[in-house]
């Protein structure tokens, strides 16, 4: 292994959505890219908001996702002992203090400074609070923070991989909390404590977070750490530029998984939010892996495309062996109530054939199961479209019965002959092929599109496409009447 040591470093407060996938796969590229170290931490130190199941599920998103990590998963809740360490000794250097303000006090100005326009910035009240007073307070019980001094004046800049030096003002910054008054770390120290602990060398983060890091590094320096590198990736934006939120559609993992998306497709997707390694777009992981680079990360926002990511969904269902695919599609067949697994036997075979028939064709595992719903039940109604076009057409029952009969007798049973004995029944006609191939596609699937219609033939065998024909043309008869 080398020696570059990356996080993802989730709060399991919610789903995995994509903005945080994505986060997870720029480390995941990065560590591989470097042979590096990809380590999986769980920021749970919000008490209200952590939840195990959510950390389940985290973990398993990762994990359908392919993104699988060297160590960890490292849980900040079982490390309360050294976040408190850590502070105390701030604490003992000078470099922290008690803070006794209450939440009224707090609310009062924040509520000052909403009014006046202003951020609002803690004023430093228990900066400079005599030994005796802390003291006191303490022998009386009041609950206090620990807070970080920033130095007054000054500026803090950040290195970023990605945007440059990005200079704060020290003044903009307040001394914010460390240790919570229930003695819980907080977002920023419990963060850089570990990535002293975990020896991170690389911090590859949301933007959102560019602001939290001043504030980190002043942290680490006042712990005497080492400071590690920081790349903050862009945003993931909406088609109109607005924030990526619930009415864009799905944008979690797990819903993207529920809805029939594979986990190569979604990897290359995401690593073309933010990346541009060049003109391709169907990028496999080991390419990825040997073109990524920090240096090809943008600045700016990605816009977030579903119709993309659907369209690339396609091309990677082309893509992967046909076996794996057919056992990807399974649970939305069992989900249609198509079939039931565990498939044995010519139920099996035949599955497979079906899934081989339709794969080339649908976007989504969804669609696919969707698409081959005639291969399992009967044809209960027609494509209105179709029925105008190929139905309702002079002739078409006639036509049909020709064809239910041809097919009653021709031997053997096989794409080739049918085809030939189709060809020359058209010919025998004197119609073209399609005016025979299309009202039977509408008879035997309900649809106008979809595989070829010999395989299709093929596949629902002798008896059921001749009693499908002939149902059509009764069908056709009657609406005639
Ligand atoms: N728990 C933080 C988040 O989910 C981690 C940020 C970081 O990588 O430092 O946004």
């Amino acid at each position: 292994m080398g020696s570059v040591r990356v996080r993802f470093a989730p709060s399991p407060t919610g789903e995995l959505h994509i903005g945080g996938a994505r986060t997870a796969l720029f480390n995941y590229l990065f560590a591989r890219a470097s042979e590096g170290t990809f380590i999986l931490r769980i920021d749970d130190t919000d008490l209200e908001r952590s939840r195990a199941d959510y950390t389940e599920a985290l973990l398993e998103a990762m994990r359908w996702l392919g993104l699988d990590w060297d160590e960890g998963p490292y849980f900040q809740s079982r490390h309360l002992e050294d976040y408190r360490s850590e502070a105390n000794r701030l604490l003992e250097e000078g470099k922290a203090y008690r803070c006794f303000c209450t939440p009224e006090e707090l609310a009062a100005g924040r509520e000052r400074a909403r009014k006046s326009g202003k951020p609002y910035l803690y004023p430093g009240t228990c900066r400079e609070l005599p030994p005796e007073k802390i003291e006191a307070r303490l022998q009386e019980g009041l609950s206090h923070v620990l807070r970080l001094r920033i130095p007054a004046a000054g500026e803090t800049v950040v290195d970023d991989l990605i945007r440059g030096e990005v200079r704060f003002s020290n003044r903009d910054l307040d001394d914010f909390i460390i240790i919570k008054s229930n003695g819980q770390p907080t977002y920023n120290f419990a963060s850089v404590v570990d990535d002293e602990t975990l020896k991170i060398t690389d911090v590859i983060r949301a933007e959102e977070h560019l602001s939290n890091t001043p504030r980190q590094q002043i942290c680490l320096e006042a712990l005497g750490y080492r400071k590690p590198r920081y790349a903050h990736v862009p945003m993931i934006l909406a088609p109109d530029r607005s924030k990526l939120s619930k009415r864009h559609g799905a944008t979690s993992v797990e819903e993207f998984r529920s809805g029939g998306y594979l986990p190569e497709a979604l990897i290359n997707y995401m690593a073309l939010l933010g990346w541009s390694p060049g003109e391709e777009e169907i990028i496999p992981l080991s390419t990825m892996i040997a073109l990524f680079s920090l240096d090809r990360v943008n600045k700016t926002a990605a816009i977030y495309d579903t119709t993309k990511l659907t369209w690339m969904n396609g091309q990677y269902m082309r893509l992967i062996p046909p076996e794996r695919l057919a056992a990807e599609a399974l649970p939305f067949y069992e989900a249609t109530g198509l079939l039931q697994a565990p498939l044995k036997g010519e139920a099996e075979a035949y599955y497979q054939r079906v899934a081989a028939a339709v794969h080339d064709r649908v976007r989504t595992l969804a669609e696919m199961a969707d698409a081959s719903t005639y291969f399992y039940r009967e044809v209960d109604s027609y494509d209105a479209k179709g029925v105008k076009k190929h139905f309702q057409k002079e002739g078409s029952a006639a036509l049909l019965r020709r064809a239910a009969g041809l097919l009653q007798t021709v031997e053997p049973f096989t794409l080739d002959s049918i085809e030939a004995a189709y060809r020359s029944l058209s010919e025998e006609l004197g119609i073209s092929a399609g005016r025979l191939i299309h009202p039977t596609r509408l008879a035997v699937s309900g649809r106008t599109m979809g595989p070829g219609l010999f395989e299709i033939i093929v596949l629902l065998g002798r008896e059921r496409t001749v009693d499908r024909l002939t149902r059509a043309a009764l069908w056709i008869e009657q609406e005639q009447r």
